[in-house]
């Protein structure tokens, strides 16, 4: 058993309203991977770098039991770069700079004992690289989780719905389920996205939480208020490798295991945004996951009976 993670693995530079950081460590699959390290074991990560990404970092990867020999590193090669600024809302953010650099010419080749992976999550990337990956695979897995952007709704959505009816679960936010379904309300939305064959949708909508949708029905999980958030970067890599790592270690994949995984991904989310880059999710524990868990649990109990 194990879980394959694909995306970008990246220097960011961001820029918040609280300060801003320069080239550190991002890339959605960096935060998925991390995210999920804690709840699960054995993954698995496909990306490409260039030589500038510390091997340091990719030692703490190791470390952490993350098996990196599905990363190519591009000899004299630049890591992909993002750049970006945060309106006030924390929630809004231009994108200043995009360099693919190495992710140019990525063409994903999965290591032999990745092939076999149940847990499958494609980050946001390509859609047709998305499916490179899917179509290396030797089994099907047992669950394909997808993340996409804008970005992709806007130039490749042939594409884009050809790998969206190939998987499980696809992980959007509330903007962009309006954007791929034209539809602004969300329940007519999430209808719309359904019919590709998915079974479930989530739909992230940020400190608002997550909604998550099938044939059979529909939950609705929140977010934990924060005190501070420094840098929402990579909280929706979070959020997916959250979910994903939980389901991984349950290997199950009922609709109430997808609610409780809709629990540990605003959690993990919700560490990501409480300091830049990667540096919260680097210095976790399960216990301290856990506690937070109860404690988003505990935000939407009631303990009094219905009555009317
Ligand atoms: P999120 O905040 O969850 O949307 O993810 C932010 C991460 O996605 C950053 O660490 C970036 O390096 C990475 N990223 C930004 N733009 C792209 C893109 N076009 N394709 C893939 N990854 C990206």
């Amino acid at each position: 058993m194990s879980l394959t993670i694909v995306g970008t693995v990246a220097f960011d530079s961001v820029k918040t309203p609280h300060g801003q950081v320069d080239k550190v460590i991002g890339g959605a699959a960096t935060f998925a991977a991390w995210a999920a390290s804690y709840l699960y074991h054995d993954i698995q990560l496909v990306s490409i770098i260039g030589e500038d990404w510390p091997e340091e970092e990719l030692n703490k990867m190791r470390e952490r039991g993350i098996d990196t020999s599905g990363i190519e590193i591009v000899k004299g090669g630049k890591s992909f770069y993002w750049e970006g600024e945060y309106d006030k809302n924390m929630i809004d953010r231009t994108t200043i700079t995009t360099d693919l650099n190495v992710l140019d010419d990525f063409d994903p080749n999965l290591p032999e004992h990745y092939k076999k992976s149940e847990f499958l999550m494609l980050g946001n990337l390509t859609p047709t690289i998305q499916q490179q990956v899917i179509n290396q695979m030797k089994n099907r897995p047992k669950l394909i989780v997808m993340d996409t952007m804008n970005f992709w709704i806007d130039i490749a959505l042939e594409a884009l719905e050809e790998t969206i009816k190939q998987v499980d679960v696809l992980s959007i936010n509330d903007e962009e389920a309006r954007l791929l379904s034209g539809e602004y309300n969300l329940l007519k939305a999430a209808d719309r996205i359904l019919d590709y064959g998915i079974k479930y949708l989530i739909i992230k909508k940020g400190e608002h939480g997550a909604l998550l949708f099938s044939k059979d029905g529909m939950f609705f999980s929140p977010a934990l208020p924060l005190p501070v958030i420094m840098d929402p970067t990579g909280a929706g890599d979070s959020f997916a490798g959250g979910m994903m790592g939980y389901l991984a270690s349950r290997n199950e994949i009922s609709f109430e295991h997808m609610k409780m995984s809709l629990m540990y991904g605003a959690v993990m989310g919700s560490f990501c945004v409480e300091d830049y880059s990667i540096r919260k999710l680097q210095s976790l524990s399960p216990e301290i996951i856990k506690t937070r868990v109860k404690n988003l649990l505990e935000l939407s109990r009631i303990d009094l009976a219905l009555e009317i």
